[in-house]
């Protein structure tokens, strides 16, 4: 379904948070890339578990169990096919941040013994301190692919920096702070030749662009449901089947083992291998629901849309004392700065409006630093944001603009 302005704004029909009035004017969610807003058929299908399906997986023989079975082991296959893996390629976890930490409390098992892990200048906290502490642990360094003043990444040095002394590399798919789309399939194809393990941090990436982990060939992708749509509290990493066999445990417990002896224990299948004790079921069954839901627009629409939003808001925001930062490939994400106010400023004023942004280091420390700011003002899109959000928050930052040049006089 293609979107346009009125079926966007037609859609808002599916959220009941747009109901909501913030302080008597409608909502206006621009805070997409932190999490998105849920659809009643999420909603629905969560509350619906627990009303008709409730029990535990795995244990029981009576009818419940086998239909709460049925339905998490269906989500494994929803969220795979939507990534373009098997069912049995997809653990579930809390969010992203521990698919990631997941792997570095694992990885070391399989990975080459050698000295680098490579990020890029770009990443998350998540995709970033996990790996300080990995490396901490493992006598080991992390070396940056750099950002160029375009705000891409500098694939020429990402070429001289994979080589032999790579054992890791893991790299955002989407940048959150800045909205740059990263190549991973070239970085991807650049650490598999130096017979890397080859990692994606897809929490915005999965969001905004469609992934096929087959085509992109990584050996692992992290994502958030938070951020599709679903639930919080839940999330995915795919791994290549061959190395999910051979990594050892995240934790332990019951449902992750085959057979338990008072000494030692062996370990279940994957992905159960790696689903230690009562998972999330009815945020797994809202997870798959929401992939349904994007299934029905067409996750190309939904980023068709969310290209057209930003390049009509990167035409509104060309305004004095507003500096973009923006690369010309960006996923539905805007970030600004606004001359002599603070971004936290910017986002508590415009937040009386009934507008929501995001002002700060958007977990991005060391990219700010590098940039030389404290932080950005962030928009980001989702599929139920019109030309009008835009608008409305436009005219806010306008008066909050006139507001500070008055010296705080309204
Ligand atoms: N990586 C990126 C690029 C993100 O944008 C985020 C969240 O904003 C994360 C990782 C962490 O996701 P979560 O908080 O769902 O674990």
């Amino acid at each position: 379904m293609k979107i346009t302005n009125d079926n966007a704004k037609e859609l808002r029909n599916d959220f009941p948070i747009f109901k909501r009035k913030i302080n008597g004017k409608p909502l206006i969610y621009l805070d997409n890339a932190a999490t998105t807003q849920k659809p009643q058929r999420v909603l629905d299908a969560i509350q619906r578990f627990y009303e008709q399906h409730n029990a535990n997986i795995h244990r029981g023989v009576y009818q419940l169990s086998e239909e709460a079975t049925e339905q998490y082991g269906r989500a494994h296959a929803v969220v795979g096919k939507f990534l373009g893996a098997n069912a049995n390629e997809i653990i579930f976890t809390r969010n992203t941040t521990e698919s990631l930490n997941l792997l570095a409390y694992t990885v070391h098992a399989i990975m080459p013994k050698r000295k680098h892990i490579v990020l890029t200048e770009l990443e998350h906290h998540s995709n970033l301190v996990p790996w300080q502490q990995f490396a901490k642990r493992h006598n080991m360094s992390i070396v940056f692919i750099p950002m160029k003043k375009d705000f891409t990444l500098d694939y020429d040095a990402a070429e001289k920096l994979i080589g032999g002394d790579t054992a890791i590399l893991s790299v955002g798919h989407v940048s959150n702070a800045l909205g740059s789309i990263n190549d991973v399939k070239k970085l991807v194809s650049m650490g598999k030749n130096a017979g890397a393990i080859t990692i994606v941090d897809g929490a915005q990436g999965a969001a905004h662009v469609p992934v096929n982990v087959k085509d992109i060939n990584c050996d692992f992708y992290a994502c958030s449901a938070h951020k599709l749509f679903g639930p919080t509290g839940i999330g995915a990493l795919y791994g290549r089947k061959e190395l999910l066999e051979k990594l050892p445990p995240f934790l332990f417990g019951g449902d992750m083992i085959k057979t338990v002896s008072y000494q030692d224990a062996t370990w279940n299948d994957v992905p159960m291998k790696f689903e230690a004790g009562t998972g999330a079921i009815a945020d797994a069954i809202g997870f798959a629901e929401a992939i349904a839901f994007i299934q029905t627009i067409g996750l190309e629409n939904i980023a068709a849309w969310e290209r057209e939003l930003t390049q009509y808001a990167l035409k509104k925001l060309r305004l004095p004392g507003i500096t973009l930062l923006h690369g010309h490939d960006s996923a539905g994400i805007i970030s600004f700065i606004c001359e002599e106010i603070h971004a936290h400023d910017v986002a508590s004023l415009v937040s009386d409006d009934g507008v929501c942004i995001r002002g700060g280091h958007h977990c991005a420390m060391p990219l700010m630093g590098k940039l030389g700011i404290p932080g950005t003002c962030r928009i980001s899109f989702s599929v139920y944001n019109s030309f009008e959000d835009i608008d409305q928050l436009i005219s806010s930052l306008a008066k909050i603009q006139h507001m500070f040049k008055e010296g705080g006089k309204t």
